[in-house]
């Protein structure tokens, strides 16, 4: 099962690791993901959840938008405070040659553009940011997101390791965020620890954990959460029938003259919900 551990490093960092290979699995087989894409859509879930660890309040929730000029783009997920991860890619069937490291290219993938990043919590006005895209590899961008929008220091990594057949062997992320109490010296010598670890879903391959990562990086850390991780969506037939009804009377009348069933799709989920044409005349009562 996935999960995140949340803790801290005496008072110079906020530590948060994630594993996410169910998660990354249930979005491929559900949005019929490419390679490609299973790591570009996996990468962003892994990064909402990541940022959706501080959340406190039952409401909150964070959405993460990707829009690059690559053919995959936008790319969105959402994450909220249970970490309920969902998201989708414009285009799954993207796939592109291996980079010159030999990954699969999400940079490219991706694109250069613009990151939306939309926070929402109950009785505020949702934090809006914009950065411009930095690569495209989902995780030296949201770390440009949180250094320059949110004015919190951060490094993030983000990886999912793809199998020859497209299943998915190992997803995780880890996000550092400095805190006052953190020196230059510290901040210099933890970002060499994190260059040093190399691949982090080939670590989860073989056998790493969100605990013995931080372990690794640092001697001396307190873990102070842990918190359930799964790809789900909040979706429902009710919603969609809101959605039909609020079309209004006469775009409703020329749906049920055409005497089909209507069909619609949860973008989030590819959750398809069919709605009969009785049905539809009974929404026109309320329309
Ligand atoms: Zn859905």
């Amino acid at each position: 099962m996935d999960y995140l551990v949340t803790g801290m490093a005496e008072n110079k960092f906020r530590l948060v690791a994630i594993s996410g290979k169910d998660t990354v699995e249930e979005a491929r087989i559900r949005h019929n993901l490419s390679h490609t894409a299973t790591a570009a859509l996996g990468r962003t879930l892994l990064g909402a959840g990541l940022l959706a660890s501080s959340f406190k309040s039952k409401y909150e929730r964070i959405l993460l938008q990707f829009r690059g000029d690559g053919p995959i783009s936008p790319l969105i997920a959402i994450a909220d405070r249970f970490i309920n991860v969902k998201g989708y890619c414009e285009n799954p069937k993207t796939e592109l040659d291996l980079n010159a490291s030999g990954k699969l290219d999400v940079g490219k993938a991706v694109g250069l553009g613009m990151l939306y990043v939309i926070r929402e919590r109950e009785e505020y006005e949702p934090y809006r940011g914009t950065v411009p895209i930095q690569t495209g590899e989902i995780g030296d961008d949201l770390a440009y997101y949180l250094k320059t929008s949110e004015q919190i220091p951060s490094a993030v990594g983000v990886g999912v390791l793809v199998d020859g057949s497209g299943f998915v062997r190992s997803a995780a992320g880890i996000l550092v965020q400095v805190m006052p109490g953190a020196t230059e010296n510290d901040i210099t010598e933890m970002e060499e620890r994190l260059l040093e670890l190399g691949s982090l879903s080939h670590r989860f391959d073989r056998g790493e954990t969100p605990v013995s990562l931080l372990d690794q990086l640092f001697t001396n850390w307190t873990k102070l959460e842990e918190r359930p991780v799964r790809f789900s969506c909040d979706c429902s037939k009710e919603r969609f029938q809101k959605g039909l009804i609020s079309l209004g009377s006469e775009e409703l009348s020329d749906l049920i003259k055409k005497g089909e069933a209507i069909e619609t799709i949860c973008r989030f989920c590819n959750k398809q919900y069919l709605f009969t044409v009785d049905e539809m005349k009974g929404f026109l009562k309320k329309a």
